[in-house]
């Protein structure tokens, strides 16, 4: 059985110090041997969370990083970087990133391989935004990103991977896909990982929802069959995470 996976992104929230602070209070309420806690927070808050976080379950994400090893490229963040204080995971290609900061298919794919190169668990995110949703195009568009991301990934590589599936629609509006739109993508990307790679693969791939995940909305979410956890923006930043990552208590 997969292991549940539930992950905080802070965006753009949570000076270091302030950071610290959070990590002192979630750090009691996080505990569940149950799954794999990881909180992804801004490039400088890394080095004090990670101090923050020794000793506790809580694993620790960056919330995005460059697909060159080093070099010329000013504000950039480099997988080394990333390595050399002990983080374990990035997110990769945040619809955020996508629409700001001009991400596409494409430059996802190239973080994707070079997150792998450095041993890095990415968190690739996909999702379709409300005009697609109506236009009844979703599960093509989601396809489509799914197999461009994974493009000259060995499946070893893909079944260690994280898929999170954030409708942008949902992303910061309150409004939570209902229980069976959101298993009804991930399982749809589940499905384009067996047909991309095999059964297998698709069967240990994690596959998370996000968007507008909260205490109330989290059990009934992960009790599905193709949800492995959830990817929580503004959530993670309250108690109230304590609640999402003990949804099954
Ligand atoms: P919210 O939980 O604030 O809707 O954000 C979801 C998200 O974008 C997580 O990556």
């Amino acid at each position: 059985a997969r292991k549940k996976i539930i992950a905080g992104n802070w965006k753009m929230n949570m000076t270091p110090s302030q950071a610290v602070e959070l990590v002192n209070t979630l750090k009691p309420l996080v505990v569940n041997d149950e799954v794999d806690v990881v909180f992804c927070v801004p490039a400088i808050d890394l080095v004090p969370v990670m101090e923050a976080t020794k000793g506790t379950n809580i694993q620790v994400g960056a919330e995005n990083m460059y697909f060159e090893n080093k070099g010329a490229y000013t504000g950039e963040i480099a997988p080394a970087m990333l390595t050399d204080i002990g983080v374990k995971y990035v997110i990769i290609g945040h619809s955020e990133r996508r629409e700001y900061f001009a991400e596409t298919d494409e430059t996802v794919n190239k973080k994707v391989l070079k997150a792998f190169e450095y041993g890095l668990t990415p968190i690739i995110c996909c999702g379709e935004t409300l005009t697609q949703r109506e236009q009844g195009i979703t599960l093509d568009w989601i396809r489509q990103q799914i197999k461009i991301a994974f493009q000259n990934v060995t499946a070893e590589q893909a079944a260690s991977a994280v898929i999170a599936y954030e409708p942008i629609w949902a992303i910061g509006t309150g409004k939570v896909a209902t229980t069976e739109q959101a298993q009804e993508v991930c399982g749809a990307i589940r499905a384009c990982i067996a047909e991309v790679y095999d059964e297998a693969t698709a069967a240990a791939i994690r596959i998370q929802y996000g968007g507008s995940v909260s205490a109330a909305s989290a059990p009934e979410l992960f009790a599905q069959p193709d949800i492995d956890g959830g990817l929580v923006g503004g959530a993670s930043l309250k108690p109230d995470f304590g609640k999402i990552v003990n949804y099954n208590k």
